[in-house]
């Protein structure tokens, strides 16, 4: 029963740092005893280009039986053979989960001491799983792990290659891919997935395995499309259980997710702090940054438009006002802020042909998600800021690898404009849920590398007085696609 996770590195960024991750030196192989018999880590390889930790699991079936005693599975009398002749000594289960858990505890909790720049950001990640016991099938693997941001393969395993006309056992060899997670992002996806995909918990379940969830869960288990049956057989099926732990995800993604009752301080007050130009008021810089995003489509020809993050639906109401905009779309992963739309736009009293151009729904852009693919045109208008900068690779995935439109319109706040408001303080954001504000270098950075990795060309322009030190108050980038698919981005 084992896992290996392979990394690739360069001089500056060694993959052998793989092992300051992990906790865990390369150059020697090691052993730990868990009450169901021991696990090993070792390298099988160990370069600067590329590093493989392994970790195997020998398991005492017999321990594993008399620790069981008494307790959930070891009950049943004509289970007795099945007891000590069973797959669980070659199969990744629950257990390789639980040897995750012990063995690289601070590996799962993105804790490292050592590397602690590199534990924070997102590395190349190859992980496989030999032989994966799969209730529900390749398929469900591809739910459980893709919206994550991993790319995956799972084939299933014959029972006998010598008698194929016995058919597949319930078993995948599993692959996973991905650049955009850290590792303890990756660990923690498989510290709950691997039993959750077994649906065979060798351990009685307690109570406190409602906190273990939403500990590895967060981040990614609260607006996972599979939540609820991740939730339900990581719990074993136990009903009060899952919901006690259904209910305090919903209060986690509430609580994520509800900031849209304060309006952003440069939607709210331009008029007053913003630099007055001469005697002419301004128009508010939200409305002069959507006239900006709507001049941007209309050159891109775009009909079918996507407005992730919608917000209240401003946006999705002027887009409505112009013909050319055949199809619009309002993503937001606030169910509040989207209630609000839907009201404010009129959605229920709007005529039919109207409302047959209008669709919006609730999700999150740090998942890929299948309906967001065959639009013209992607609006993320003052959204990136709002994800925690780990979080912004799924994004990019999600937007520009998955659901590819033609054109992408990003705005952002211009960091180096927050001087000019005169009710900011120094050094504060502009909005309490803004994870960051970037300069124009930063946001600039960003933009070409995602266009450079996604096959697309970028350019950039002001929004507002561009002030001649500190530029303007928002920045806009628009990309247009370069490259048809993903693949041949990858190999432009
Ligand atoms: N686009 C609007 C709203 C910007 S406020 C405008 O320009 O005025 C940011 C919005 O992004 C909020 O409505 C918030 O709910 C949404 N948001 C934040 N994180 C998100 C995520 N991961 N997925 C989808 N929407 C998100």
């Amino acid at each position: 029963m084992f896992l290996t996770v392979t990394t690739t590195g360069t001089p500056a960024r060694p993959a052998t740092d793989l092992g300051f991750l992990l906790h865990k030196h390369p150059g020697k192989a090691q052993a730990f005893p868990t009450s169901f018999g021991t696990a090993h880590v070792l390298y099988p390889e160990a370069e600067e280009q590329r590093c493989t930790a392994a970790l195997l699991l020998e398991v005492d079936a017999v321990a594993l039986v008399r620790r069981g005693k008494g307790k959930g599975r070891g009950g049943a009398p004509d289970a007795a053979l099945a007891q000590y002749v069973n797959d669980r000594p070659y199969a990744a289960s629950s257990l390789l989960a639980v040897a995750l858990g012990n063995v690289f505890s601070s590996a799962l909790r993105g804790v490292c001491k050592a590397r602690p720049e590199r534990a924070a950001e997102p590395l190349p990640l190859r992980i496989e799983v030999p032989a994966l016991p799969a209730r529900g099938g390749p398929g469900l693997v591809h739910r459980l792990f893709e919206p994550l941001g991993w790319a995956v393969t799972a084939e299933p395993v014959p029972l006998d290659t010598e008698f194929p006309e016995w058919g597949d056992s319930r078993y995948v060899r599993l692959t996973l891919e991905s650049g955009a997670l850290t590792l303890a992002e990756a660990l923690r996806h498989l510290y709950v997935l691997l039993p959750v995909l077994d649906d065979a918990k060798h351990y009685w379940v307690a109570p406190d395995e409602v906190d273990k969830l939403l500990r590895a869960g967060e981040g990614w288990l609260p607006g996972h499309p599979e939540q609820k049956l991740i939730t339900s057989r990581y719990l074993a099926r136990r009903w009060a259980l899952t919901r006690a732990a259904t209910e305090r995800l919903e209060l986690v993604r509430l609580a994520e997710t509800d900031d849209s009752a304060v309006e952003e301080i440069d939607n709210a007050v331009p008029e007053e702090s913003g630099p007055a130009e001469g005697d002419e008021r301004p128009a508010p810089l939200a409305v002069q940054r959507r006239e900006a995003i709507l001049g941007a489509l209309r050159e891109s020809a775009a009909a079918r438009v996507l407005d992730l993050g919608c917000g209240e639906g401003h946006l999705v109401r002027e887009l409505l006002k112009e013909p050319r905009f055949t199809e619009i779309a309002g993503v937001d992963v606030s169910v509040r802020a989207l209630a609000v739309a839907a009201r404010r736009l009129g959605l229920d009293r709007m005529g039919e042909r109207q409302a047959a151009r209008v669709r919006l729904f609730q999700g999150s852009l740090a998942y890929t998600d299948q309906r967001l693919k065959g639009y013209d045109a992607a609006v993320l208008s003052e959204v990136i800021e709002h994800l925690d900068l780990p979080r912004l690779p799924a994004l990019e995935y999600a937007v520009f690898g998955a659901a590819r439109p033609r054109t992408v319109i990003v705005t952002t706040p211009n960091a180096e404009y927050n001087v000019r408001w005169e009710t900011l303080p120094a050094g504060r954001v502009r909005h309490r849920d803004h994870r960051f504000e970037w300069t124009r270098e930063e946001f600039r950075a960003w933009a070409s590398a995602v266009a450079a990795r996604h096959g697309y060309e970028v350019g950039f322009r002001p929004v507002g007085p561009d002030d001649p030190e500190v530029g303007p108050p928002t920045q806009m980038a628009v990309f247009t696609v370069t490259t048809g698919t993903e693949k041949e981005a990858k190999a432009a």
